[in-house]
């Protein structure tokens, strides 16, 4: 097989939580145009529809959109069972849903807390946990990547988001212990960990971006499309021997 070969994902099935937008969106659509089926997995129903009809023209790829909730545990089981239905399996998950609270310490409530664990780290356990029932039966096994953060590693500042470190820091762990105990299903897991790319998600305040980008080696900020043809490497035998490992992607931010 030739090395670009090794990119390819025709026939197989991938779901990305978070799918309609910012990072997600962009795997989404790299994974389509690698012939992946993609299942755009999120919240809100229309907006998971319109980007599931948008990705199926713009890369003639097989798509579905399924409201989920990565909090509800019911609501990923059935995100499980409606790919199955409509695809007979799942191959690659890409745990990317995530949310971040800007706020101190001592102002941060244990509410806010609680809120981006679940949705970062027990929403990639939640979704690892059913869609592997369907994944260690494949004979070829299965990869999933979590999208989780430069700041798994290093203290980010100006701004406050302790729950987001935590959570990010929770998902190094995680992809440890998974790649391990499933390595005997032919399961891969990785991390992706993004620096600064300008989505919803991140502060847009001109003196905190400045203050970042004083410590980047190059000049702009990320944007979603930058994140994606990693994302699409991690899930594609071209890395068939990853696992088990985190991938920074930051600009250069985290060496200064
Ligand atoms: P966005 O805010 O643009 O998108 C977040 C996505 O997550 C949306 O699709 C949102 O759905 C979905 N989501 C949030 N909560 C839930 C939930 N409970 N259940 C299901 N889906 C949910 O953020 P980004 O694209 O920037 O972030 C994507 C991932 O990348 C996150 O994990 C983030 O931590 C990580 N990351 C981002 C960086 C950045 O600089 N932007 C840097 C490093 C990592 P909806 O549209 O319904 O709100």
């Amino acid at each position: 097989m030739s090395i670009l070969e090794q990119f390819r994902l025709d026939g197989k099935t991938a779901i990305v939580t978070g799918g309609n937008r910012g990072i997600g969106r962009a795997i989404a659509e790299g994974l389509a145009d690698v012939g992946a089926n993609v299942v755009v997995a999120n919240r809100d129903g229309e907006a998971g529809d319109e980007a599931a009809a948008e990705i199926a023209d713009d890369y003639d790829a097989e798509t579905l959109a399924v409201e989920t909730n990565v909090t509800e545990e019911a609501a990923v089981e059935a995100m499980v069972e409606a790919t199955v239905e409509r695809f007979g399996g799942v191959d690659v998950l890409i745990n990317n849903a995530g949310i971040v609270h800007h706020n101190p310490v001592e102002e941060k409530s244990v509410e806010e807390w609680e809120h981006t664990i679940d949705v970062n780290l027990t929403g990639a356990y939640r979704c690892a946990k059913h869609v592997g029932e369907v994944m260690r039966e494949n004979e070829d096994g299965g990869v999933i990547v979590n999208v989780s953060s430069m700041s798994a590693f290093i203290a980010n500042y100006p701004q406050h988001q302790v729950d987001y470190q935590a959570s990010k820091g929770g998902l190094e762990a995680f992809k440890n212990q998974l790649a391990s105990e499933w390595a005997e299903d032919g399961v891969r897991v990785n991390n992706v960990n993004p620096g600064y790319v300008f989505t919803d998600n991140i502060v847009h305040d001109g003196d905190v971006v400045e203050t970042w980008r004083d410590e980047m080696l190059v000049e702009e900020f990320a944007e979603p499309d930058d994140i994606a043809p990693l994302v699409v490497y991690l899930a594609s035998d071209a890395s068939g021997y990853v696992t088990g490992e985190s991938v920074v992607i930051d600009g250069g931010y985290t060496v200064r």
